[in-house]
């Protein structure tokens, strides 16, 4: 059984070709600069063979017919008909209260999906863009939508209302929703196999460390709190984002430097988190360079971030009343020994020990904290296209 797992920007557009007999990964790649001149093609085989091609592309619909193509093309390809395809998993950012796990895509979850537009308008448009074009193109072939906030609509109330007057949740569905809720599906599923135990009897918090950053505290497989809120930009310091701040700097900033609203906004989710910190860049590894040159501010950005993360994890331990197990994943906690042992640092109280020869290790399922530790600490490389897979299988069944 192939499934196409697709995840479509705004501009670019990456997709992955699995054979769910195996959960091999038979092809992938990325289209970029859609609807802009110099659009490209990078197509990996299985073998891990890269095919570049520069053709023009108009729209998404194009470029997912040159990603049938190439899925296709009688040397690179990896399948000789696109009847081998069973069904296309799509990545959709924002559900709102709508869906609390995937779904079958059909007219009615499409307006549903639209009626969330407002909620995540960068990301649900293109996302509905690439429903409808392969719906289009193939038209036997069935959708799923698998969403990023699906997984944490378990949250209690008290959990996600904001101290706001109650009438903008009621009028505006103002909320915390969170994000990255397929990747902390999938790591803490895999975590409780690593330990062999039932996830029903983990509490599991879930560092998703990547660009952008998240944490979820899960409690039983279900989600109970997170760190993103009715956008991605609350909660932790990222690449690029502030996470939670002062809300009364917003209208300081506004006034004092003159600037609108949307002004602010792109301040925060462009030009703050790590890289306003430091003044070096967004890349955690640029930063831990210029850090470890002597630059302070680089030293401090680092600080600012591994704070966060500790208080968040102390936090999230107390709303759960325990933790069993702590997960660190995405960019960073996957292959960052160094940051993983500086955030946990200082939780040994709370029985949270981890182990310095077990930790030097790098994108594996691996457990790193010590024999004595109360608290498993892992390593739980993420695996978002599976999870979408795997959930396109089972609503196909
Ligand atoms: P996203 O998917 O949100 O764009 P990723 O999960 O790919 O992000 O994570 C990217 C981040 O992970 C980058 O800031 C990168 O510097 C960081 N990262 C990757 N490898 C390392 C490493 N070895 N040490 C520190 N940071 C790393």
């Amino acid at each position: 059984m192939k499934i196409l797992v697709i995840n479509c920007g705004s501009s670019s557009l990456k997709y992955q070709l699995l054979n769910m007999e195996d959960e091999n990964l038979m092809a992938s790649g990325l289209v970029e600069r859609i609807g802009i001149a110099g659009s490209v093609i990078t197509h990996k085989t299985e073998s891990g063979e890269k095919i570049v091609k520069e053709v023009e592309m108009k729209d998404h619909k194009e470029a997912l017919n040159q990603v049938l193509a190439a899925i296709t093309d009688e040397k690179t390809g990896a399948v000789k008909s696109l009847d081998e395809i069973k069904a296309i998993g799509h990545r959709v950012v924002h559900a709102g209260e709508k869906y609390s796990a995937s779904v079958l895509i059909d007219d009615d979850v499409i307006a549903a999906l639209e009626e969330c537009v407002p909620l995540a308008p960068l990301h649900n448009p293109p996302n509905l863009i690439g429903i409808r074009a392969m719906r289009e193109l193939l038209p036997a072939i069935p959708n799923v939508a698998v969403f990023d906030t699906a997984f944490h609509q378990t949250m209690p109330k008290e959990a996600f209302i904001y101290p706001l007057p109650y009438e903008y949740y009621e009028k505006h569905k103002i909320r915390r929703y969170g994000f990255h809720g397929t990747s902390h599906r999938y790591v803490s599923e895999r975590a409780a196999k690593v330990l062999g135990k039932d996830l029903k009897d983990l509490k599991i918090i879930s560092c998703h460390l990547g660009n952008g950053a998240s944490l979820a505290a899960i409690d039983g497989g279900k989600s109970v709190d997170t760190s993103m809120g009715f956008t991605p930009l609350e909660g932790l310091a990222m690449g690029t984002r502030s996470g939670i701040i002062d809300p009364a700097i917003v209208g300081f900033l506004m006034e004092n430097e003159s600037l609108s609203s949307q002004e602010v906004d792109n301040v925060l989710n462009k030009k703050s988190g790590v890289l306003g910190v430091s003044g070096v860049s967004s890349d955690f590894r640029d930063i831990e360079g210029a850090a470890k040159e002597g630059n302070e501010r680089a030293q401090l950005a680092l600080d600012v971030f591994r704070r966060r993360v500790k208080k968040y994890i102390a936090a999230y331990a107390a709303v759960m009343g325990g933790v069993d197990a702590i997960i660190f994943t995405a960019g960073l906690g996957e292959n960052s020994p160094h940051d993983r042992a500086e955030i946990v640092k200082g939780l040994e109280f709370m029985g949270v020990k981890i182990d310095a020869e077990k930790n030097n290790v790098r994108g594996k399922d691996t457990v790193v904290s010590a024999d004595d530790s109360k608290v498993d600490i892992l390593v739980i490389p993420t695996n978002e296209e599976l999870m979408i897979a795997k959930d396109t299988l089972s609503l196909l069944s």
